[in-house]
């Protein structure tokens, strides 16, 4: 079992997982290659090696477990956090603890060991997107839930231990101080301003235009002014919403300009590796309205080392404008 600790000075909670138990030899210098070849649990045929599936899309009425899948959802078979127990808090003060409640699972976004996020046609990039938020409202009936975060590690660098193509996502028992951060910025804004903070940005961004990537009705995609990675990207929907999930009905406008970045980052920076996460609303929490959900996207360029670890402060090596630019004139890639 896992067990969520708080850091005593920062107030940030970390995952401390007994399950993953890291021997010193699983620290040895990561490869940044894939070892290739092999056994792929996640390929079309191997269904009997993954958990039983929580969420799958057979056209064809195939049974659970089995191939005729497009997507499906598993938990992690090595899972960070699990859904079994209660939520105990330690009364301590200085050292608060919390049992590892919570869940970890993987959005297999396609049957085909050879296919990308960014390869995949319109229609399978919208299917990912509509089962990330069939999990996350199907998460949000466990009342002991009130974050999931839906991520994606592409590539090894970007901490993918599977090539074939898939996205994650975790539960947690409480809000990322993160996420915590971004909603207080917002809301400060909103009380001085009386406007949404990320509404703000889209327009003027849109009005400025030297940081914007691509625009279509309903999303607008930019670098952030002042992003910390070189490259550093966001989606953001253009009408104000606090939730992912609901923005549901613009899904096919999401995955095409998210297959647009993905095949644009592609013809620029050679296929990196990359990150992205979602951040939306706390599940349970009401007053949300000053929060505007996004995606953030980062190709894994530059290296996080010592001055950035020890400040938080970062140097960005590529100014947004620039970046922004090379993207925008760029041709696609999948
Ligand atoms: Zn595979
Ligand atoms: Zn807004
Ligand atoms: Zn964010």
């Amino acid at each position: 079992m896992s067990e969520l600790r708080r850091d005593p000075i920062l107030g940030r909670w970390v995952i401390i997982s007994s399950d993953r138990a890291g021997r010193p030899l699983d620290f040895r210098p990561a490869r940044e290659t894939w070892t290739g070849g092999g056994f792929c649990p996640f390929c079309a045929g191997n269904e009997y090696t993954t958990p039983s599936e929580l969420l799958a899309y057979r056209p064809d009425g195939s049974p659970p477990d089995s191939p005729g899948w497009d997507l499906r959802v598993v938990p992690n078979k090595f899972p960070a956090l699990r859904r079994e127990g209660e939520p105990e808090q330690s009364g301590e003060i200085l050292y608060q603890t919390m049992s590892g409640i919570g869940a970890h699972e993987v959005i297999i976004e396609a049957p085909g060991h050879d296919q990308t996020l960014a390869s995949l046609p319109a229609d399978s990039v919208e299917r990912v997107l509509k089962a990330y938020a069939s999990r996350l409202l199907d998460l949000k009936k466990d009342p002991r839930l009130e974050y999931v975060i839906v991520f994606k590690n592409h590539g090894p660098s970007a901490g993918a231990t599977l090539e074939h193509t898939h996205s994650q996502l975790i539960a947690l028992p409480i809000v990322p101080t993160r996420v915590l951060a971004e909603m207080e910025g917002a809301l400060s804004h909103r009380q001085s301003t009386g406007e949404c903070i990320f509404c703000d940005i889209i327009h003027r961004e849109l009005r400025h235009g030297a940081r914007i990537v691509a625009d279509n009705e309903h999303f607008t995609v930019l670098c952030p002014f002042a992003s910390p990675y070189a490259f550093e990207t966001w989606i953001l929907p253009k009408k104000h919403t606090p939730r992912f999930e609901s923005s549901a009905e613009h899904f096919p406008a999401l995955a095409a300009i998210l297959s647009d970045l993905l095949r644009r980052i592609n013809a620029v920076l050679g296929k990196p590796d990359y990150n992205f996460v979602i951040h939306t609303a706390p599940l349970h929490e009401n007053n949300v309205d000053h929060y505007h959900w996004h995606l953030e996207l980062i190709p894994k360029l530059n290296r996080v080392a010592g001055f950035e670890w020890g400040s938080s402060f970062f140097i960005n090596p590529t100014p947004p404008e620039e970046a922004a630019s090379f993207l925008r004139e760029a041709g696609q890639e999948g």
